[in-house]
C-alpha cells in the first residue's frame, strides 16, 4: 500500500465533508502513523509494557468509572498511553515487518456476543460516523479475511493494539464505562486504524504545557513525543478537541491539569463529551 493512499483519501474525504463534520473535528485523524517503525519509533520507549496480556486490575478501576470524572475512561489502563496494547505472542520486530495499514482501507470485524442491543448500537454509530465522514469501512468479518478485529467486552478497560498487527486482534470495551460515549468507541478504533494519541504529535509543546510534576510518578512515559520523521499530520493543524487528545487531568496524581492550552480559549476536551 502507498503511504499516502489510504490517509490523505482519508484527510481528503474529511476535509470535502466540512460542513457536515464540525470544524473543529476536521483533523481528527491527524497525527497518523506514517509507517509501521513509526508506530513502533514512538512506542517502544514502553518495552515490555506493550506487550502484555491485558489485566483486570484496570477492569476494576474502569468499572467505578463513571461521567463525572474528570479523566476518559480510556486513560485508566496499566497499558502503555493508558490504552495501547499488542498481543503478547507478537514477535518484538515483527510489527516492523507488518504494514500496519488495513489493505483498501477495509476493516473487518466481528463483535462478541456480550455486548448487548444498546451496546451493539452504540458501536455501529460509531462506525456510522467512519462511513459518513471517511473512506475507512468497516465490513462484518466473514471467516475469508485473514485480518480482522474482534471488539471484546472484557473486564480489562478501553484498548486497542495501533495499525493492523495480522490476524484477528481485539479492541477491548469494557461496560458500560467504555460504551457510555460514541467517542470513546471511536477512539479505540481510530488506534486500530493505525493513529496515535494527539497529543503525542511531535510538535504538541508549541501547542501544549505538559505539567510534568502533576503526572503519576509511574506514568511519564504516557507524554512522550512520536518523532518527526517516523509520523505525518498531513498538513492538519493541532487538534485541541480530537477525539485522540487526552483529557486535561490525564494521569494526574493531584486533581490538577497535566496538559495545560498554550493557546486561549483551548481546552483539551474529554472524548466523551464529543457530539457529532
Ligand atoms: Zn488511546
Amino acid at each position: 500500500m502507498k503511504r499516502c493512499s489510504i490517509v490523505c483519501s482519508f484527510t481528503l474525504a474529511l476535509l470535502t465533508s466540512v460542513s457536515a463534520w464540525p470544524f473543529w473535528r476536521r483533523d481528527v485523524l491527524d497525527n497518523a502513523v506514517d509507517s509501521p517503525d513509526g508506530v513502533i519509533a514512538h512506542l517502544q520507549h514502553f518495552g515490555e509494557m506493550l506487550y502484555r496480556n491485558p489485566d483486570n486490575e484496570t477492569g476494576a478501576v474502569v468499572a467505578n468509572w463513571h461521567e463525572n470524572w474528570d479523566r476518559n475512561p480510556e486513560e485508566l489502563g496499566n497499558y502503555a498511553e493508558g490504552d495501547i496494547l499488542f498481543p503478547p505472542q507478537l514477535e518484538k520486530n515483527g510489527l516492523k515487518a507488518e504494514a500496519a495499514r488495513w489493505a483498501g482501507g477495509v476493516v473487518p470485524y466481528m463483535i462478541s456476543p456480550y455486548f448487548n442491543t444498546e451496546q451493539k448500537n452504540l458501536i455501529y454509530e460509531a462506525m456510522n460516523d467512519y462511513h459518513k465522514y471517511t473512506c475507512v469501512k468497516f465490513k462484518p468479518y466473514t471467516g475469508e479475511e485473514n485480518d480482522y478485529i474482534r471488539i471484546t467486552a472484557g473486564n480489562s478497560g478501553c484498548w486497542s493494539s495501533v495499525g493492523r498487527v495480522g490476524g484477528r486482534q481485539d479492541v477491548n470495551l469494557q461496560v458500560p464505562g467504555c460504551l457510555t460515549k460514541k467517542g470513546t468507541v471511536i477512539h479505540e478504533l481510530m488506534h486500530a486504524i493505525g493513529f496515535l494519541h494527539e497529543q503525542s504529535r511531535f510538535e504538541r509543546d508549541e501547542y501544549v504545557t505538559i505539567q510534568w510534576y502533576n503526572i503519576l510518578n509511574n506514568h511519564v512515559g504516557n507524554f512522550e513525543k512520536a518523532s518527526k520523521e517516523t509520523t505525518d499530520a498531513f498538513g492538519v493543524g493541532y487538534d485541541y478537541g480530537s477525539v485522540m487528545h487526552y483529557s486535561a487531568n490525564a494521569f494526574s496524581k493531584n486533581g490538577r491539569p497535566t496538559i495545560m492550552p498554550k493557546v486561549s480559549n483551548n481546552k483539551p476536551k474529554s472524548s466523551r463529551s464529543i457530539t457529532f
